[in-house]
């Protein structure tokens, strides 16, 4: 590095202008360093190197404008407001300003020439520029600039401007020193691309560059970039997921005599798979490190059972366990499933919802703190303050893909302060019904060791899959009338593309009470996720029951809900799904001896990708090649679910966009020419502001 040290190491007072006071406020951002400043990457870019004709101006555009005052008046519609007409060779345009004064309205005389920049929108008198930016044009108007302008993120206290020319002083000061931490030949070719090169074109893009290629993050400058991050993270998680084993866990070496007591009292014995799985986490748990397991298993694989026997395990080392499931009516059903299995063998079980009563809750919660109950079923209610453990030493989460890594670390540390010893960590299983394409399981969940359960419990019936277009509602009404003269029992599931709990409601009511109209004899029931918890409870119990043949219901019956008698399904409008939930759906049913039946009852006209997706679930029942699949169509968002890619912000890459370049950031990470320092380095740069993920 020529001449002193480099930008990571210079603090951001070096700067012109930045004080300790300002530094503070840019300590917001998450800037420190002169080089925090130069990745903190513009969101998106004004054009105003060029003057747009009126004529070419669209909705929505940003630009800039020029042209002649042709009158400027006070208009009094719903709100007093100025309003300047401009006109140049190509049009006529209004400016509107709903606030103003006497002198700005005196500088729009007629005939005065205004250059502006602004957002056109639609407005009463055609396209109009809301409270633009203007300025007279004249003998000292300022010069177009001849890059694109950046608009960066801000916080309270700094303005874009300010940010522009402190961007400005730090690019000049790029060559300098921010170090090129990726070794060269590690780099695709196509991506080689000078990081201070790439810097610079992203503060200060050249004019006439391809906003819409930037806009879709495709440009190799932020390609190059959005590699860096996504190796950053990745490391990160490696980070993780090494600190983990440095921290300290109670050993739980279990007694195998209760297994047997609970094995025994089983109608089926394990499948080989569910065997090979229990075992993999037995030997984690016996550890003095924290188990940080992964347990995929398709659709009724059986990973309750798994999850029982690892519960068991740690109960018979005296620990306290918590199971976590991500809806009321999945959580209600652990609870009977456990209460089924430990009470017979005298172990106490707890339910923590949010929807308890206070009386009820305050029952629930003292059996945890006392440790009468050894293991405590419920929500994400677990994580609140006024719930303390005993000596929680492991926790087990359901449909992980439900939960998001932020989640995952809060609970840690919650067993952390309850648990065994204020300095323990509990070990934590981790389930997923969601199989994760390798690849991507590897750059999300890279801080985690991963067991499957690849096998079926024996004589499962495949589902047999049809899709019958909306148009033929009728037949599949008929079907549903067959099955239910023949005594099973059917769900009929709603979708909406909304994710409104309150429009789902509505639509599967009228669904309800069209079958209702339609199906003479049919005992129908409703449940939907605006019902109240008891209302759920007792509609889902009297299905189980068998007095609801038909269950209408939204996509709360997603996750885990088991009922073996349910042979047949419906789901409307299966093409506003992604292909995960569809297959978890499906796997409400199959889960008895029974021959079952999906009909995915689509809407006309269905997209291109929308059949190939109905075709893929149509041709497979394996979850993992509906998983690749699903990868190819719609990409990882998908997969993780929306909360897990919502919530690790990227600042160029997107997990989504940029999946293609997964195998080259694992294949970096595993490069020996990444030294420790470098490591370091790359996640100090992009993760400053996620200090958990390093840390934690
Ligand atoms: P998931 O993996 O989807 O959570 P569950 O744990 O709910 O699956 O199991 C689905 C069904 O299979 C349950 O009724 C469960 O009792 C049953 N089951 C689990 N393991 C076995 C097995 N080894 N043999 C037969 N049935 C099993
Ligand atoms: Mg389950």
């Amino acid at each position: 590095m020529s001449g002193g040290k480099s930008l990571a190491e210079t603090p951001i007072t070096a700067l012109k202008g930045v004080g300790d006071k300002f530094a503070q406020v840019l300590g917001k951002l998450h800037i420190a360093t002169v080089q925090d400043l130069l990745f903190h990457l513009p969101l998106r870019y004004q054009d105003r190197t060029r003057v747009v004709p009126i004529a070419a101006l669209a909705p929505g555009m940003d630009a800039v404008i020029e042209g002649e005052v042709r009158a400027a008046d006070v208009v009094f519609g719903r709100r007093r407001s100025l309003l300047v007409k401009l006109q140049d060779n190509t049009g006529t345009l209004s400016l509107r300003f709903f606030h103003f004064t006497a002198a700005q309205k005196n500088r729009f005389a007629r005939g005065v020439r205004i250059r502006c920049y602004g957002e056109a929108r639609r407005g009463a008198a055609g396209l109009e520029l809301y409270h633009p930016e203007t300025e007279i044009v004249g003998a000292e108007t300022s010069d177009r600039p001849d890059t694109l302008t950046p608009v960066y993120p801000l916080t309270e206290g700094v303005s874009q401007t300010r940010l522009r020319s402190l961007v400005q002083q730090a690019l000049a000061m790029l060559e300098h020193g921010v170090t090129e931490l990726l070794p060269t030949d590690a780099l695709p070719s196509t991506l080689r691309y000078p990081l201070a090169g790439a810097l610079q074109y992203l503060h200060a893009p050249p004019a006439g560059a391809d906003l819409e290629q930037m806009a879709e993050g495709q440009h190799p400058a932020q390609q190059r970039l959005a590699l860096e991050e996504l190796l950053a993270h990745h490391l990160s998680l490696l980070e993780l997921r090494r600190s983990h084993s440095a921290v300290a866990a109670p050993p739980l070496p279990g007694d195998a005599s209760l297994e047997r007591d609970f094995l025994a009292r089983l109608p089926f014995s394990l499948t080989g798979a569910q065997r090979r799985v229990c075992a993999e986490i037995a030997a984690d748990l016996e550890q003095s490190r924290p188990m940080m397991r992964l347990l995929q298993g398709d659709v009724g694989a059986g990973k309750t059972l798994v999850a029982a026997l690892a519960a068991l395990r740690a109960m018979s080392a005296g620990a306290q366990v918590a199971v976590m499931a991500p809806t009321e009516i999945l959580a209600e059903q652990h609870r009977r499933n456990f209460c089924g299995w430990l009470e017979p063998l005298g172990i106490g079980v707890a339910q923590i919802t949010g929807s308890l009563k206070a009386s009820e809750r305050r029952r629930q919660l003292a059996a945890v703190e006392s440790g009468e109950a050894q293991l405590v079923v419920g929500t994400h209610a677990l994580f609140q303050a006024d719930v303390s453990f005993r000596n929680l030493a492991l926790v087990i989460i359901d449909e992980q893909h439900r939960f998001g890594v932020r989640q995952r670390l809060e609970l840690r540390e919650k067993g952390a302060a309850d648990g065994v010893s204020g300095r323990l960590q509990p070990h934590q299983l981790i389930m997923t019904a969601t199989p994760i394409p390798r690849t991507l399981a590897m750059s999300a969940f890279a801080d985690l060791d991963c067991s499957v359960i690849d096998e079926l419990p024996p004589g499962r019936q495949p589902i047999n899959t049809v899709a019958i277009s909306g148009e033929r509602r009728d037949r599949v009404m008929e079907r549903v009338q067959g099955a239910v003269a023949e005594a099973r029992q059917a769900y009929w599931v709603c979708t909406l593309i909304e994710d409104s709990e309150t429009l789902q409601a509505q639509a599967a009511e009228t669904t309800a009470s069209e079958l209702a109209e339609a199906l003479d004899g049919v005992r129908i029931a409703l449940v939907h996720g605006r019902l109240k918890p008891d209302e759920k409870e007792r509609v889902m119990n009297a299905f189980k029951a068998g007095e609801v043949d038909l269950l209408v219901a939204t996509t709360v019956i997603e996750v885990g809900v088991d009922v073996p008698n349910a042979s047949l399904m419906i789901i409307e409008n299966p093409e506003r799904l992604g292909l995960a939930q569809l297959h978890q759906l499906r796997g409400r049913v199959g889960r008895g001896s029974i021959a079952s039946h999906c009909v995915l009852l689509y809407g006309t006209p269905l997209s291109r990708n929308g059949r190939a997706r109905l075709q893929a679930l149509r041709q497979h029942s394996d979850g993992f090649a509906i998983a690749e699949e699903d990868l190819r169509l719609r990409g990882p968002g998908e997969i993780l679910g929306t909360r897990q890619t919502g919530e690790i912000e990227h600042r160029v890459a997107d997990l989504q966009r940029d999946a293609h370049l997964l195998p080259q950031v694992q294949r970096i990470a595993a490069s020996a020419a990444l030294t420790e320092d470098i490591r370091r380095q790359l996640i100090a740069r992009w993760l400053q502001n996620r200090p958990r993920y390093a840390e934690a």
